[in-house]
């Protein structure tokens, strides 16, 4: 039998501040789902927008080490990967899949939308220029620069694709950015490249992303990388507050440290993510190994889990 390399899951967190439960009932199912399927499980921070960039990448690995999640090898920032996604910015030129978009945000609000276009999509102002109104168009906006567009090609829009927690999922493709005007990779871009190389072949994150993934397995048939079947993909419901909408910093004490000051710790934060995922009983205090013998992929709850739920009293709190 040849030996195939076995694939990886990853977990990729962007460093804009602390991690809350949230993105770290996400980071446990990353865990879970690459561990239980006999993959390694990676770790990359995703620090490519500098705008939002707290800096908070090791104090959230740190956080993660807490909670019990370990991975393969050093955690992998994605500003290293800059010639890799340059590379494959290149190789899409070349075959002319890329142009230069001068619009600003607003230009793209005002604009008329082409018709059938999905809302918010890319009306494709700055696509069919001649080299002279491109010329044109970058002179008039500098110093400003312009960015850099993805010339979806006519026909490629299979927007639908298999989730293993949605089951059928769809996104709509337009022509989206690669680099923005600033420099900036777009996050569509480098995840694909740097999953590729990485050889992750499971991805799994939450369920707001759902939306992204056709214009990334898009990117993957275009640059020849794996894609579906090959690489699976698990969207996994958002963590919500106690108002409704998705859990922010505004909720209150959503991170571990917020938590440890209120008297939870890191154990305490795990068996509650575990109940939440159907993984222990209330009050249950239980190890990542134990909460991987329980993991079954068909049993995770698809309903969004509310913070703070109706058991926290049950686990104990340090004085
Ligand atoms: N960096 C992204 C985030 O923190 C996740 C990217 C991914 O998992 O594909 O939302």
């Amino acid at each position: 039998m040849p030996q195939h390399e076995a694939g990886a899951g990853r977990y990729a967190p962007s460093p804009s501040g602390d991690l809350h439960l949230g993105n770290l009932r996400t980071a446990l199912l990353a865990w879970l789902f690459a561990r239980s399927s006999g993959r390694r499980f990676l770790m990359r921070i995703e620090d490519l927008d500098r705008a939002r960039d707290a800096g908070s990448g090791e104090h959230q690995l740190t956080d993660l080490t807490l909670l019990g999640i370990d991975w393969d090898g050093d955690a992998v920032l994605q500003s290293d990967r800059a010639a890799d996604h340059e590379a494959a910015i290149a190789r899409l030129a070349d075959a002319g899949l890329v142009y230069e978009c001068t619009c600003t945000r607003r230009d793209i609000l005002a604009a008329p939308s082409a018709p059938h276009a999905p809302p918010g999509a890319y009306p494709g102002t700055c696509r069919d220029r001649s080299d002279a109104e491109r010329e044109e168009a970058r002179r008039a906006i500098a110093p400003r620069l312009p960015a850099l567009r993805l010339r979806v090609p006519e026909g490629s829009g299979e927007r639908e694709f298999t989730d293993l927690v949605l089951g059928r999922a769809r996104g709509e493709i337009d022509d989206f950015v690669l680099r923005r005007g600033d420099g900036t990779v777009a996050y569509n871009l480098a995840v694909v490249v740097d999953d590729a190389a990485m050889r992750v072949d499971q991805v799994v994150r939450g369920d707001d992303l759902a939306s992204s993934t056709p214009r990334q397995i898009l990117l993957q048939r275009l640059l020849g990388l794996p894609s579906p079947p090959a690489v699976e993909y698990a969207h996994v419901p958002l963590v919500l507050g106690p108002g409704g909408a998705r859990l922010a910093k505004r909720d209150g004490a959503v991170t571990l440290s917020d938590l440890a000051a209120d008297g939870i710790d890191a154990e305490a934060a795990r068996a509650i993510l575990a109940r939440s995922l159907g993984l222990a009983a209330p009050g249950e205090l239980v190890t990542l190994t134990q909460m991987l013998d329980r993991f079954d992929p068909a049993l995770l709850p698809r309903e969004p889990w509310t913070w703070p739920p109706a058991s926290v009293g049950a686990y104990p709190r340090r004085a």
